[in-house]
Parts: C-alpha cells; sequence; structure tokens
C-alpha cells in the first residue's frame, strides 16, 4: 500500500469551531502565549495554564469532525494513511483515522510535569490544580509548551522521509521544529496544500486555496481516482 502522510494545523479543525491561532478572530488576540502556553508560565502561574486549557478542552469536547477529518478516513481504503497533526484537539481520532501522531500533544490527556512522555486520561473535562500523579510530579496538561522539546519529531520526520504522498491542511507553517517536516519530504513525492489563505512553501506543490472541508475532498477524490 502507498502511504499518505498528511501534514494538519489548526484550520482543519476550523469548521468544527475550534478557533485558530493566527487568524484575526484567532485565539492569540485573546490571550499571550507567554501567559499560557510556556515552560514559564507554568512554573509561575499553574492555575492560569490549567484554566487556558481547560478551556480549550471543553471546547474540544463540545466539536464534532468535520468534512475534512471525515474525507482523510475515506483515503483509508485505499492507502496507508499517517496523520501529523500540530493540533491538540483530538477530532482526527474521533473521525476514525487510525495512526495519528500528536507532535504538540492532546489536550484531553494529562502528564505528570516530571515525565512528559506519559499520558493519562482526564476524568471529565477539567484538571484541577494539585493533582499528584503516581511518580509525586504534578498533573499538568499533556501539551508540548511554545519552548519545550518536540519528542514526537523524529518520528515524524521519518515518516514524511518515506511518504508517497504528502497532504498540507490548514497551517500557517510558521511553528517549528512542525513547519520543517516538509523539507524531510523527497523531491519526487507529490505534495498537496489546502488553506483558503496563501501559505509560502519552497517546494512544487499543488496548491487548493479554499476551506478544509471541500479543498481535502478534491485531494482525497484525486488521490482515490490514482
Ligand atoms: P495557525 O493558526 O498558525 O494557522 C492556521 C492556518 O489555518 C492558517 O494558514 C489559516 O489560513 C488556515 N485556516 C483557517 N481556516 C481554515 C479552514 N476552514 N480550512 C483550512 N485552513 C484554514 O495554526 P498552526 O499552523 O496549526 O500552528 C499553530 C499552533 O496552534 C500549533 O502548534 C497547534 O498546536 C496550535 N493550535 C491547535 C488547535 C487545535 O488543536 N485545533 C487550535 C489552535 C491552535
Amino acid at each position: 500500500m502507498k502511504k499518505v502522510v498528511v501534514l494538519t494545523g489548526a484550520g482543519i479543525s476550523a469548521e468544527s469551531g475550534i478557533s485558530t491561532f493566527r487568524d484575526s478572530d484567532g485565539l492569540w488576540e485573546q490571550y499571550r502565549v507567554e501567559d499560557v502556553a510556556t515552560h514559564e508560565a507554568w512554573e509561575r502561574n499553574p492555575k492560569l495554564v490549567l484554566d487556558f486549557y481547560n478551556a480549550r478542552r471543553k471546547d474540544v469536547i463540545k466539536a464534532q469532525p468535520n468534512e475534512a477529518h471525515k474525507q482523510l478516513v475515506r483515503l483509508e481504503e485505499k492507502y496507508d494513511v499517517r496523520i501529523i497533526t500540530q493540533n491538540i484537539d483530538n477530532l482526527h481520532e474521533r473521525a476514525g483515522s487510525t495512526n495519528v501522531i500528536h507532535l504538540h500533544g492532546d489536550v484531553t490527556k494529562c502528564c505528570s510535569d516530571r515525565n512528559l512522555n506519559k499520558p493519562y486520561p482526564i476524568e471529565g473535562d477539567t484538571l484541577s490544580y494539585g493533582i499528584t500523579a503516581p511518580d509525586g510530579g504534578m498533573m499538568r496538561p499533556f501539551i508540548v509548551f511554545f519552548n519545550e522539546p518536540v519528542p514526537m519529531m523524529e518520528p515524524a520526520m521519518e515518516l514524511c522521509s518515506q511518504a508517497d504522498y504528502f497532504i498540507i491542511v490548514g497551517t500557517s507553517l510558521v511553528v517549528y521544529p512542525a513547519a520543517g517536516l516538509i523539507n524531510f519530504v523527497p523531491k519526487s513525492v507529490p505534495c498537496y496544500l489546502v488553506d483558503p489563505k496563501e501559505v509560502r512553501v519552497s517546494r512544487n506543490i499543488t496548491v487548493y486555496t479554499e476551506k478544509a472541508g471541500t479543498g481535502v475532498k478534491k485531494v482525497v477524490d484525486e488521490l482515490m481516482s490514482l
């Protein structure tokens, strides 16, 4: 089976009602990244960080996968589909995708602040302050904060180097190291990009300047017809 590697960002979940980060109505218009999504923020004011991610988690639980998430599931009928998402929501999994790498974590889970690689489930929608992990650390959201290393980068780079087709959906490609993944895709591999805004990519790529719901369907229709 040929391998389709898909890199997704906040834009694929926009039509599910989850805000992106950098659009004009995006989340960072309302919050400062330094206050809620860095390791220092967690050390300085963990309650604020927990509140921020508790609100994100509530949004995610309420949201439903949209047409774009569902189309990527359809692609599994013919291809070995590997999704690399920058998103912290779980809408790919809830749509039915079976192979998903979360580069930046999963807001529906938590982890000890002494071991960021072992996720635990969260009961309900709220992670309260002061819950002790089995290793004695404090439970925090299972999120890779902005200035922390990204442990899933290695497997993601490996997947990109093995792609037969590569699709990018709904990412401004400004958050590194994730944005650099395209450089690991061999030059001969056909690439597609779906985004309603112009995104700068330094390679030959088929662009669908439209929202994920319609654009991903077009890419999937094309790959299914090959
Ligand atoms: P970004 O906000 O920088 O870029 C979003 C991109 O999506 C933009 O290029 C925008 O034009 C595009 N977009 C907007 N609406 C779209 C639609 N309907 N269909 C397709 N594309 C659309 O987000 P990013 O590049 O993913 O990077 C920022 C960080 O934001 C990531 O690290 C991610 O962890 C985090 N984030 C995640 C979520 C989520 O989990 N759903 C939401 C917001 C931010």
